[in-house]
């Protein structure tokens, strides 16, 4: 059982007041932790040593930097597998997803420590053949890092790895869902020896921590992911902000769009993969099954007889293929969603619902709810990201009524067509609104050297992974002359 504790200026603090218990979503028995639930004294303390060290880091070099980051790897890996299983307790995702997960936060520590021998900006011509013109980053300052409980390892470290690279420093807020791999994640920081107050960590709930780290004037970016509806409100504070930069990465409605000469096999085999993985509960899972309708007959056939396949059980069983979902609020919100389609009026094919039995009864583990739609712009549940294992399939009737089905939600995050033919896919590529794109693969399995980040409601615009980078570095032009004499550009005299 982990007792848990705040991280602030390099130390594990004892504070005072409320705590909050963590239990495991697949066996509610089992505590794993109490943590605090910080107040307004401890985000001050947090945001002080974070700006108090900051100097001192961002002087260090970007090469030094990035040795600490390659240390912070070395651990990692030594705790590979404890932190998969850590996870996999915690957030309910099988022990074969959580160590995935676990292996692409440290691919970008990896890629990031890969960047500081890197150019941190560009050699730039001038008019002036006497002048040379440089851009240069620099860090921005206190950057808050407020991350959700489906990817609780790799999501902090997409968003803390290159803030720390560029000279920032972090307070970071986990979900109130996923402390235990947040208090793991710090050990590992102490253990490393990266500068007290590089790295802050606030346990607690995102009215009273993460909400004040917003509100907070000495935080100059704010990187969110969670929900659209949270990151609307954070856009909306930041906004009241002067120097405030803040970049959210939220929900999706993702679709896969299975063409008339798909390879059936690949498209359920990728449907199947991109519904039920980690319980749906992935900002890239896919909701929508968009299907032409001279394949839909064979492809829904297969589909529900796969998804009937899926093992559903204990996550720390490799041949289970998906555990329970977080808890028992999301639990109902989905069973919500699944009745709202029934009024709807859809046609249910597989009926979902909370699975029975001595292996279930202690968690939250849901059946797959599967059901066929003509498509409906008025439909709520096709509209809103519903978070679990609840997936249409929709028939279309060519390829411009896939695209217009595809764009007829506020979401954009990812869209993935199976086809072979590359013309159909070129218009999917440039039609679709999306942030992510794949051709012939799942939704699913993002890697960190490619940009993330969702258009619509499901972002800012400032994708992050490898090109966070533009997020938490301001860019400067710096210019020397090597003339004895003022020379303007633009031809502008200087006669005096
Ligand atoms: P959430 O928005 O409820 O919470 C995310 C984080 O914000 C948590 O740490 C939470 O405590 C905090 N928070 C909540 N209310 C807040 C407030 N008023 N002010 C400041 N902080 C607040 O999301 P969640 O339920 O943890 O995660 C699921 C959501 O995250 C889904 O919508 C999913 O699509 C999205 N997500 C997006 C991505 C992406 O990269 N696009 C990745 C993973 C998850």
């Amino acid at each position: 059982m982990i007792q848990g504790k705040n991280f602030i200026g390099g130390e594990f603090v004892n504070t005072k007041g409320e705590t909050f218990e963590k239990r495991n979503p697949a066996s509610t028995d089992e505590l794993l932790g109490v943590f605090p639930l910080s107040e307004q004294r401890d985000i001050e303390r947090a945001v002080e040593a974070a700006g108090s060290a900051y100097p001192q880091w961002r002087a260090l070099s970007r090469v030094r930097r990035g040795e600490y980051i390659d240390h912070l790897v070395q651990v990692l890996k030594r705790e590979k597998e404890s932190l998969s299983t850590l996870l996999s307790r915690e957030q309910g995702k099988s022990i074969t997803e959580a160590r995935a997960e676990v292996t692409e936060g440290i691919h970008m520590l990896q890629y990031v420590f890969g960047t500081s021998r890197m150019p941190f900006g560009d050699v730039v011509s001038s008019e002036i053949a006497e002048k040379d013109s440089f851009m240069r980053r620099k860090p921005k300052g206190v950057i808050g890092v407020i991350t959700p409980w489906n990817f609780p390892f790799a999501i902090p470290l997409w968003l803390i790895g290159p803030s720390l690279l560029e000279g920032n420093t972090v307070v970071f807020k986990p979900s109130r869902e996923t402390p235990c791999v947040a208090q793991k994640l710090m050990e590992a920081v102490q253990e490393v020896g990266i500068p007290l107050g590089v790295i802050n960590m606030l346990h607690g709930s995102g009215e009273k921590v993460g909400m004040p780290i917003v509100r907070h004037p000495k935080v100059v970016v704010l990187l969110f992911t969670g929900s659209a509806e949270v990151g609307q409100q954070i856009r909306k504070v930041s906004a009241e902000l002067p120097d405030r930069m803040c970049a959210c990465e939220m929900g999706g409605k993702n679709a896969i769009i299975v063409l008339d000469d798909a390879d059936v096999e690949l498209a359920v085999n990728a449907s199947v993969i991109s519904a039920f993985k980690t319980s749906g509960q992935r900002c890239t899972a896919a909701s929508r099954l968009i299907v032409h309708t001279r394949v839909l007959k064979e492809f829904q056939k297969r589909f529900v007889e796969t998804t009937k396949r899926i093992r559903i059980g204990d996550p720390l069983d490799p041949d289970n293929f998906t555990g329970p979902v977080i808890n028992e609020t999301q639990m109902n919100k989905i069973l919500q969603y699944n009745e709202l389609a029934k009024k709807e009026g859809v046609e249910v094919l597989l009926g979902g619902g909370r699975l029975k039995g001595p292996q279930y009864d202690k968690g939250y583990f849901l059946s797959p709810f599967v059901y066929r739609t003509k498509p409906n712009p008025k439909s709520v549940v096709l509209k809103e990201e519903v978070f679990g294992p609840h997936v249409a399939i929709i028939p279309v009737k060519d390829l411009e009524e896939a695209i217009a089905v595809h764009n007829d939600t506020d979401y954009g995050l990812v869209v993935s067509v199976i086809t072979e033919d590359y013309r159909k896919a070129r218009e999917i590529r440039e039609r679709c609104e999306y942030g992510l794109g794949y051709m012939n693969l799942p939704t699913i399995g993002a890697e960190v050297h490619l940009p993330f980040g969702g258009a619509k409601k499901s972002g800012t615009g400032l994708p992050s992974a490898s090109t966070l980078i533009d997020v938490v570095t301001h860019r400067t032009a710096w210019t020397v002359n090597h003339a004895r004499e003022i020379k303007m550009a633009q031809g502008m005299g200087v006669k005096l």
